[in-house]
């Protein structure tokens, strides 16, 4: 049976000369893997090779157990055109598409993983965009939506609470351990970072934020909030993200 979805195209491969794999994030049937014959056909219905971040309207079949799916159509909805025109943004933007193909799995529905993307694609789009703290928020509800945010706000070990009077050099994070350490805890601790004061105020900023969107951060905190989640993401995923050396900083 055909199903009709929302999809974001979060990963192509080339499977023919004229067909791709293509890897959606939909907004209701969650992550699925199929094969766009001839889509590479410029009369293809999908006029031509699907790329990277294309988003819109497909209609397909329900990959069954151990095999493919297929899709039968795709009709664009929201071009991310503005956003392919700038380097820094297309590539936070294929960076976001990663992350979120490596954190969540094929089956389930993730509604919300679809919105939070979509929106964070289409703030990257505008003139004006914040590259890095629309970045420092998309990860920071990715790993909350896959629960692996973490203590941040206490030590994990002690649950002595940590703000920004603990200055520089005195607070880490541990991936393994699930969150921030002080600075007495974090000596008996092999994996960790070294958390920057800047880092400890964005984190708390996005906590106050609590889902809103316009959370104000300075280009430090932000920096600071990305360098740490994308640490954490790498050390829970197993490996590095591709992206990761274009985009964090
Ligand atoms: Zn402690």
């Amino acid at each position: 049976m055909a199903l009709s979805e929302q999809a974001i195209c979060i990963r192509t491969t080339d499977y023919s000369e004229t067909s791709q794999v293509l890897r959606f994030l939909t907004r209701g049937a969650g992550i699925v893997s199929i094969l766009a014959k001839g889509s590479k056909r410029p009369k293809s219905k999908s006029g031509g090779a699907l790329d990277l971040l294309s988003e819109g309207q497909i209609v397909f079949t329900q990959p069954a157990s151990g095999a493919m799916g297929t899709l039968f159509e795709f009709t664009e909805t929201v071009s991310h055109l503005p956003l392919r025109t700038e380097a820094r943004r297309l590539n936070t933007g294929l960076y976001m598409t990663e992350f979120i193909g490596l954190l969540l799995g094929e089956g389930d529905a993730h509604p919300d993983a679809f919105d939070l993307l979509h929106n964070a694609l289409g703030r990257l789009a505008d003139a004006d965009a914040p590259v890095e703290a629309v970045l420092a928020y998309f990860q920071w509800r990715m790993l909350r939506h896959a629960g692996l945010l973490g203590q941040l706000s206490n030590c994990v070990e002690c649950d002595v609470s940590i703000n920004a009077e603990h200055g520089a050099g005195a607070v880490f994070f541990s991936s393994a351990r699930g969150g921030l350490l002080c600075g007495s805890c974090g000596c008996t601790t092999d994996e960790k970072i070294n958390i920057s004061t800047d880092a400890i105020t964005g984190l708390a900023g996005l906590q106050l934020a609590r889902g809103r969107r316009g959370v104000s951060l300075s280009e430090a905190q932000t920096r600071g909030v990305n360098r740490l989640l994308s640490y954490h993401a790498t050390y829970q995923l197993g490996k590095p993200l591709r992206m990761a050396r274009y985009v964090i900083r």
